[in-house]
């Protein structure tokens, strides 16, 4: 049935071998790799877990966490919630994730408490935002980070195994040497302060690792947690190809349901469409148009790109794509498969779509 999107566990297998070297051996980094991308989908998650080279498989959502748990810690790979916790999944934070991340005091409280009450220590990086402005506590606030270490540390049920930043997710801010230094720089201070050591200094997603090829990824960040590195290869500070990956790791099919040739420019009063946009076409004339079935409920018409380089994707609706094929060199008919590459967005609507089929190349 379709659509459908395939996924070739080859390629994302030849990737995550890429990566890992990269981020171990090169980088000699600690290695986390984030599901969130593919929904978790277990055949991947299998992948990670087998991997000698991976440390921790991570994901924002409990959600995906639970799902997998289990065949994370019997492959001796530790289960990472990135996303900072809900006060209401607390419980479940304790029982299924190894490792949590955390900005806020009231909710480590709450973590300490039911640690406590399940008997086990829970562990967690303390998130330091250095200007990307999504999650973390800001790094200019450096009593609020001091004050918040304190208390950590006379929390029994909670074990502070390191710091962490995230980047270039909110506001696209690239880490360098110089701002993931303050974070090195952080950790050095926490521990001389304290008198403790800490294991991890979490440099980042899929945006830092560019900095161990250039030999930049300051002394001290020993752990990286990559997501689109691994699922499409992007080194997603300049948007290269990292060495040895590949893009081509997911396929989206969808069938035409409709051929006609019909003009480039709607007929009547314009009002907006579907999605309250109003719309503006250009006068192309007479062209070949053909409606795939699948729609903006399961993808995202921004980040796919079809294979065949002739075809124009016009737009869409909910449940409909308008491609333009009037100068394709192949003769589409209705019954036909379109092919399409899909970017982070376009692949993330996919595996979420409970409309789309997904098939395995193994
Ligand atoms: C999603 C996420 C990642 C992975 O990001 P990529 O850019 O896909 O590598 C890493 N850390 C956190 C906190 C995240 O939310």
């Amino acid at each position: 049935m379709y659509p459908k999107m395939i996924i070739d566990l080859k390629k994302l297998k030849q990737n995550l071998d890429a990566v890992a070297t990269i981020t171990k051996d090169e980088g000699n980094c600690s290695v986390m790799i984030v599901t969130k991308g593919l929904c978790a989908d277990l055949n991947m998650v299998e992948l990670i877990a087998k991997h000698p080279k991976v440390d921790f498989i991570a994901d924002s959502r409990i959600v995906n966490i639970k799902t997998y748990c289990d065949m994370a810690r019997k492959n001796n790979k530790k289960t990472v919630l990135l996303r900072v916790p809900m006060h209401c999944e607390v419980e479940e934070v304790v029982r299924y994730v190894d490792l949590s991340l955390n900005s806020e005091i009231s909710t480590i409280r709450l973590l300490n408490e039911e640690a406590k009450k399940v008997g086990m220590k829970h562990n967690i990086l303390l998130m330091i935002d250095l200007g990307d402005l999504r999650e973390g506590m800001f790094f200019k606030d450096e009593d609020m980070i001091f004050d918040a270490v304190k208390e950590i540390l006379k929390m029994k049920n909670i074990n502070l195994q390191g710091v962490g930043v995230n980047l270039t997710c909110y506001g696209a801010i690239i880490p360098k040497n110089d701002n993931l230094s303050l974070l090195v720089d952080f950790a050095n201070r926490i521990e001389d302060k304290f008198d403790i050591k800490l294991d991890i200094v979490s440099g980042g997603n899929s945006s830092s690792i560019y900095l161990i090829g250039k030999g930049e990824l300051p002394k001290g960040i020993n752990n990286l947690r990559l997501g689109e590195a691994f699922l499409l290869g992007n080194d997603t500070a300049y948007e290269n190809q990292i060495p040895g990956t590949t893009s081509s790791t997911l396929t989206l099919q969808a069938q035409i349901v409709e051929l006609k040739e019909k003009p480039s420019l709607p007929i009547g009063e314009v009002g907006v469409d579907a999605f309250g946009q109003k719309p503006y076409y250009e006068d192309k004339g007479l062209m070949k148009r053909a409606i795939i079935a699948i729609g903006k409920q399961d993808t995202d018409l921004d980040s796919m790109t079809p294979l065949d380089s002739d075809i124009d994707i016009m737009g869409g609706s909910s449940d409909h794509i308008i491609l333009d094929v009037t100068n394709c060199k192949k003769e589409y008919k209705v019954g036909d498969i379109v092919e399409f590459k899909l970017g982070y967005g376009g692949m993330l609507k996919n595996v979420t779509s409970k409309y789309i089929e997904r098939e395995y190349i193994r």
